[in-house]
């Protein structure tokens, strides 16, 4: 696998989980996974075991010299080579820090992309598959099937996480890729007049997934095709949908060890407290009598912000104003939107905004929330609406994407959340609503929507066994060449 993220070295959003579980529980099924990323700042060197000689990309004209260090994912065998470059990866920030984009991710990314096909003869160790993720790897379909007979090409698998990422560049970058100008009409490249990086993975992996089957379907769509639908429909005979798997060994109130107070779901009862260590730590008032809803979320469009904060159409106001709640928001993001919640955060003493990153106030939010909200425009998978379900937190979610595939409204026959038709203000303030009115009126519901959803699993180890299928149908389809 090639990757920009894997917790624990990296790690902006769900790939990163998605990334190293997946490694994983491909280890433990006793396939043979090993991990090509950037050695960014933060990864430290001191751990890891360093390459007598470094590897050398050839990009065109230019070369990179690049040490290689290796490392291992946690609790496997899974190889993790680590791609030290001063001028490309010497920062800390993945793709840019405080919301600006490096201006020099194609060139940075594309170095990574030719690195995960130099590597393989480098160590004598031939991959049958090269996985890609996201835009930033998406060349390396492209890359695999140039200047090699068929027989030695890697299969290759591209998983898209995020359509809303693309990496599109002016036509005039072509040169920072390594392909040639006489490349460029086969290679898949071009959109709408300019270089569009995941259409050329789209079009030459032999195989695309994406991380939910509705997502899968949507992307289909021009509503969420984000320009790229019917190049996808000409693919969809090679495309998956899989959904992500929960790490639980990380992500289960029975032995999550950012709480001081340990539940189940037979004493989840016990939840009560983790809620009034959470009102304590963020300075609320400690009460059960009113419901905490809780959000952990890049602070992004994608993720129902607009509707949330916009001055004078933004839902969250409203709720804070009219109903009996407690809100706390931890995120980073566009600079607008932590703008307006540091706003609102000094207007309501109901509203506590967390602006920064910070895993084990994620934990602990999951555990003390009554209610998670995530009232996304469109979403791949999401991770913490499945977080939520194992915690005995009720999810407040739109129907789209993995959302749709994971969550069920409550209704008097059951449920597990509640479904919000899409993200708009009045729709996110009649779901807090029914929260309200749920929690004042029916502790009985309450208690039997959050054990329905303790219930429910999201192993990673089916999801591997779907990404198995995927990749055995990449080898026959290469072979077939
Ligand atoms: P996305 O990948 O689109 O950001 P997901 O729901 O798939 O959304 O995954 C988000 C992951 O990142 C979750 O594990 C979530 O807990 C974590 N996360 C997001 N923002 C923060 C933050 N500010 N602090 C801690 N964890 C965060």
């Amino acid at each position: 696998m090639v990757t920009t993220e894997a917790v624990p070295f990296a790690k902006s959003g769900g790939l990163a989980d998605a990334v190293t579980a997946l490694a994983q529980e491909l280890d433990r099924a006793g396939h043979d996974v090993r991990l090509l990323m950037p050695r960014y700042y933060g990864i430290r060197r001191d751990q890891l075991f360093r390459f007598p000689s470094p590897l050398r990309v050839q990009i065109g004209e230019e070369h990179y010299e690049s040490a290689v260090y290796e490392g291992r994912l946690p609790d496997s065998e899974v190889v993790v080579y680590f791609l030290d470059h001063e001028e490309l990866f010497g920062r800390d920030g993945i793709y840019g820090v405080g919301g600006e984009a490096f201006d020099d991710n194609l060139h940075r990314f594309t170095v990574l992309s030719h690195a995960a096909l130099t590597i393989g003869p480098r160590l004598g160790w031939e991959p049958e598959i090269i996985h890609s993720h996201d835009w930033p790897t998406a060349l390396v379909p492209m890359l695999a099937r140039r200047g090699q007979s068929s027989a030695h090409q890697p299969a290759t698998v591209l998983t898209v996480h995020n359509l809303g990422y693309q990496g599109s560049y002016p036509v005039g970058m072509l040169p920072k890729t390594g392909l040639s100008w006489s490349e460029l009409p086969e290679s898949g490249l071009l959109h709408h007049d300019e270089l569009n990086m995941l259409k050329a993975g789209i079009l030459n992996a032999d195989m695309v997934t994406t991380v939910s089957p509705t997502y899968a379907a949507e992307i289909q769509t021009p509503l969420h095709g984000f320009s790229l639908d019917q190049v996808l429909t000409s693919r969809s005979e090679r495309l998956a949908g899989i959904l992500n798997g929960v790490d639980y060994s990380l992500w289960n109130p029975e032995r999550d060890h950012h709480l001081d107070v340990n539940y189940t779901a037979e004493t989840v009862a016990l939840k009560e407290r983790s809620k009034s260590a959470l009102q304590t730590e963020l300075g609320l008032p400690v009460t059960n009598d009113v419901p905490l809803i809780g959000t952990v979320s890049r602070l992004v469009s994608q993720k129902g912000f607009a509707e949330l904060l916009a001055p004078g159409y933004g839902a969250l106001p409203t709720v804070l104003t009219e109903m009996p709640i407690q809100v706390v928001v931890l995120g980073t993001g566009e600079p607008e939107y932590e703008y307006q919640l540091r706003r609102l955060s000094d207007r309501f003493p109901n509203l506590t905004a967390i602006i920064g990153f910070d895993d084990g106030l994620a934990h602990r939010i999951e555990a003390g929330a009554d209610f998670f909200l995530m009232p996304s425009r469109y979403e791949p998978c999401g991770l913490n609406q499945l977080y939520s379900l194992r915690y005995g937190t009720i999810p407040i979610v739109t129907r789209t994407g993995g959302l749709a595939d994971t969550v069920r409204d409550v209704t008097p026959e059951g449920g597990t959340g509640i479904v919000l038709g899409h993200a708009c203000p009045s729709e996110i303030i009649n779901g807090i609503r029914r929260a309200v009115t749920m929690w004042k009126e029916s502790p009985n519901q309450i208690a039997a929507v959050r054990r329905a959803g303790m219930k429910e699993r999201y192993a990673w180890e089916s999801a591997a066994g779907h990404y198995l299928e995927a990749y055995a149908r990449a080898i026959s389809y290469r072979a077939s060449v």
